[in-house]
């Protein structure tokens, strides 16, 4: 079925916020009518983030069942953290009528993690003066999450379960304030962000090799190779001790009862863990730099480990030395941050910068490709796969007929405004005349019999029966 392009999956949104947008679509008193076509069941929970049955909803929507599992849930980061259960993850969240869960081996309940649907009162507002409708976000979704990068505030939740709202349709979001979130939540948030990101665009990378050659910059490995653990999780347990706000308190105390970094750093130790753990870990490892999930880009020197306790503001830094003209060489070295990072930042704040080597790799150009191809805005795709706003642009030229694609997607999507204003005009306001609905909007009007005379005059009221001279008042 081909829903009108205003109502279509918009990006990142999560599974479970488009269906209750179809749904209410749709105009059904239950979901049932819904599920039924869509799933062949009447009772279905939709996973807030590792939703299954994806394939009924792709070939429902008549879209790529991928694109929904990579962009539309945490399909690539529950994938990237555990690369064994990749496949039967796929597999199963495409086809399976089950829950995943237990195939990804974490349940949540022993991270105390409430399990609901999060979304950010600002842009869930924004959203609706946008759209008309709430959208909740997929990022958002992400386990030990509870802010906003975007809008620095906290998330609020909707709780599922079997007291909840899991099987049903329905998005009862409050009306109450935003509350600002504290910094740290905000940068373990964009971290979180940008490692959805990686792992969206990324192959199976070596983990615990990425994990070692931190350790080791931390002095946290034996000069014959051992990685000195006890120190190690004395230190990450008085981390997670003193930064309280980092993520929600019940996590983490559950976290700090029993170490989990054994399993993380070990190969013979190893089994599946969740995501968070790693999070949490990487997030203080890194100081921060989702980049270095990225092994192909190299870091020349050691970032200062007290950058958890006393973040740096990188950005202004950068910005400093580039409009002091300073080179990408210097600059990497003396902030550590990769020539993409540096880029970006350049290219997002209009700053010349001296190097045009592309640092992509093809996984990256992919994405871009793919999401132009989506019809996203050049500046969404910039900043959802932190690269800068030019490479994303080079890239739609130099792909064959993407910018007409684009083009006919805009077309498309203007017409199709275009023809809810009139629509909205018509209902509001019942008495009015052709002639008075297209004085409201013109422009509209005008598009709408330029393309879709047919449809223009459906919606419109009947036209007056005109009236001869004489009988003129
Ligand atoms: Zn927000």
């Amino acid at each position: 079925m081909k829903l009108p392009i205003l109502l279509a999956i918009q990006p990142n949104e999560t599974i479970f916020s488009f269906l209750v947008r179809w749904n209410k679509y749709l105009g059904f008193s239950t979901e049932s009518y819904l599920f039924k076509n869509v799933f062949d069941k009447n009772r279905v929970r939709i996973h807030p983030y590792l939703p299954t049955q994806l394939s009924n909803l792709a070939e429902a929507l008549e879209v790529e069942k991928n694109s929904l599992l990579i962009d539309h849930t945490l399909y690539s980061l529950f994938a990237f953290f555990n690369p064994s259960i990749r496949e039967k993850l796929m597999k199963k969240m495409l086809v399976s009528q089950h829950t995943v869960t237990n195939i990804t081996g974490i349940p949540s309940a022993k991270l105390s993690l409430t399990f609901g649907h999060k979304w950010c009162p600002v842009c869930v507002a924004e959203s609706i003066k946008q759209f008309g409708f709430p959208i909740l976000k997929i990022e958002h979704q992400i386990p030990g999450v509870i802010a906003c990068s975007a809008h620095q505030v906290l998330l609020k939740q909707i709780i599922c379960g079997d007291n909840g709202i899991d099987r049903k349709l329905i998005l009862a979001l409050s009306n109450s304030q935003s509350q600002k979130a504290n910094q740290l939540a905000i940068q373990f948030s964009q971290f979180a962000l940008e490692v959805l990101i990686i792992s969206r665009a990324s192959e199976i990378t070596d983990l615990r090799k990425i994990y070692r050659e931190q350790l080791s910059k931390k002095g946290y490995i034996t000069k014959h190779g051992y990685i000195r653990i006890s120190m190690l999780e004395d230190k990450f347990s008085s981390i997670l001790e003193e930064h309280l706000n980092v993520t929600d308190h019940h996590v983490l105390s559950a976290l700090r009862k029993k170490s989990f970094l054994g399993p993380l750093l070990r190969e013979k130790t190893s089994f599946p863990a969740h995501p968070l753990k790693h999070l949490l870990f990487s997030f203080w490892l890194f100081d921060g730099n989702a980049d270095l999930f990225i092994p192909s880009i190299p870091k020349k020197i050691e970032i200062s480990p007290s950058k958890l306790e006393k973040p740096r503001n990188f950005d202004d830094e950068i910005i400093c030395m580039l409009r002091e003209g300073k080179s990408m060489n210097l600059i990497e070295a003396q902030t550590g941050k990769s020539r993409c990072a540096i880029r970006r930042i350049a290219e997002l704040n209009g700053l010349k910068h001296a190097t045009n080597e592309m640092h992509y790799s093809n996984a990256i150009k992919r994405a871009v490709q793919r999401k132009a191809l989506m019809g996203i805005h050049r500046n969404k795709i910039a900043q959802e796969l932190s690269v800068g706003i030019g490479y994303v642009e080079q890239v739609i030229c130099n792909t064959p007929n993407l910018s007409e694609w684009r083009k006919q997607l805009r077309h498309q999507a203007k017409v199709s405004n275009a023809e809810k204003t009139i629509q909205m005009l018509v209902t509001n306001n019942p008495s009015l005349t052709r002639t008075q609905l297209r004085a409201l909007a013109e422009a509209e009007y005008a598009l709408l019999y330029l393309h879709d005379k047919e449809r223009l005059f459906s919606l419109l009221p009947k036209p007056l029966k005109p009236t001869p001279p004489n009988c003129k008042k």
